[in-house]
């Protein structure tokens, strides 16, 4: 059975290894020339994502590419710095966890199934007919029995075959920028705050540079195109005015990167993401916003589970379509509900919210680890949506 994925970020190469485990035949098609290695940003593989890379064999190179940023310093007008332990903050959140750029963990996917799944890149789907036909920019035409869409969070498979689907705006924008790293940072993660903005810097062990990572929330949303990099710089420098430290530098730096992506935080609220033969995974399908969701534990959990239940259903996408979404449509809630959540804790809004942040993490930072994982249970499920899953053993019908 010949399967096409879109899309060679996490979430296709991952669905790649399993359905080639369990007997399909997959391609791959990625937009870009290559695989990605020119930006990226950290992501969170938190515990069944990493029960996940056990499963594959990769727990160990992914533990070796993490970031080892270990401490996060908040800055703030006047006030004394706040330094976080980043191992006692995740700790609360889930019993495992792993940070990772993110092109460091597509080139461990890619590497680990290249020799047995087709990739092309620099090519994408054009058009996808009823029948199984699937013709692509460049001309070429195929046929394949499923379509799986892991194209991110402005898909073409969702659009070829939804239509225009809402991302819904979540009040707050992201950027991030690859820039020098002129704090030799160590480790570390400095930031600023001010109600409704924070600018940081960060890098990982596996870059020669960092990212300076910008978040901001605003009442009405803005009026920009999404191909005008000029624009989106300078509401930028905008939202960031007059803000002190190390901030008008590392704006500076971002108007300046070659490397440069702006963004809404949106997120996608779809009850159904598989139509016919096509189905969607990862950001594509479920995207609860991004740098706020957990979003690749997410889109890692239901590769997984995507390939699993095909493989448990003989291929009848009929059949394992549904099961797919069931399986991990509680998953999904918690996620969106976390990201809501998530959105105005990591920016918060006036300088009574900034002090309730700074407060609690001065107080995770002391208390014992026990204490704060009851905490956070007793924070409502959204705030630990990742440890009640339980993943499914599916290795038996490979
Ligand atoms: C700035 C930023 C910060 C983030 N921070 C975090 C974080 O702190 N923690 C966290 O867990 N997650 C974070 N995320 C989210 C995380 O990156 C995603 O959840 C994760 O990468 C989802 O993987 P995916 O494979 O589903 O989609 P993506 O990683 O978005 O990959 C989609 C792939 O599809 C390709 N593609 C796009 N269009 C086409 C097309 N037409 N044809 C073929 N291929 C196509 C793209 O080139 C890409 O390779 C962040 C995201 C962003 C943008």
């Amino acid at each position: 059975m010949r399967v096409l994925i879109s899309g060679a970020s996490v979430s296709g190469p991952l669905l790649a290894y399993w359905l080639n485990r369990y007997g399909f035949d997959v391609t791959v098609v990625e937009r870009a020339p290559s695989l990605r290695k020119t930006g990226g940003h950290g992501v969170d593989l938190f515990s069944p994502a990493m029960e996940i890379m056990d499963r594959m064999g990769l727990a160990e190179r992914v533990k070796a590419a993490e970031t080892g940023t270990s401490s996060l310093v908040y800055r703030r007008e006047g006030r004394r710095p706040v330094r976080v332990e980043m191992s006692r903050v995740f700790a609360a959140v889930s019993d495992r966890h792993v940070e990772i750029m993110r092109d460091d963990l597509s080139e461990i996917l890619y590497e680990h199934t290249r020799h047995d799944v087709e990739y092309v890149f620099g090519d994408s789907i054009a058009e996808i007919t009823g029948d199984g036909e699937v013709r692509f920019d460049s001309g070429s035409a195929r046929r394949f029995d499923l379509v799986v869409g892991a194209d991110g969070l402005h898909s073409n498979t969702r659009r070829l075959t939804f239509g225009q689907v809402r991302e819904e705006w979540i009040g707050a924008y992201l950027a991030v920028a690859s820039v020098p790293d002129h704090l030799g940072l160590d480790g570390e993660m400095d930031t600023t705050i001010r109600p409704g903005r924070m600018a940081g810097i960060y890098s990982s062990r596996t870059l020669p540079d960092a990212r300076a990572l910008f978040l901001f929330s605003t009442d009405e949303p803005l009026d920009y195109h999404y191909r005008d990099v000029d624009r989106q710089r300078e509401l930028l420098r905008e939202a960031f005015a007059g803000m002190g430290g190390n901030v008008p530098k590392l704006v500076d730096a971002a108007a300046r990167a070659e490397v440069f992506y702006f963004d809404e935080i949106s997120q996608l609220r779809m009850d159904t993401w598989s139509r016919g033969r096509v189905t969607l995974v990862g950001d594509a399908a479920y995207c609860p916003g991004p740098a706020v969701g957990g979003s690749t534990s997410l889109a890692v959990v239901g590769a997984y589970v995507l390939a699993g239940e095909l493989a448990a259903n003989g291929g009848d996408h009929e059949r394992a379509y549904p099961a797919y979404e069931k399986e991990i449509f509680a998953y999904v809630q918690r996620s969106r509900a976390m990201a809501l959540k998530g959105v105005r804790r990591v920016i918060p809004r006036t300088r009574s919210d900034v002090l309730a942040l700074t407060t609690t993490l001065r107080l995770v930072n002391v208390l014992p680890l026990a204490v704060n994982r009851a905490l956070a249970r007793l924070g409502s499920g959204t705030m630990r949506p990742h440890d009640g899953v339980v993943v499914k053993d599916y290795r038996f019908t490979g």
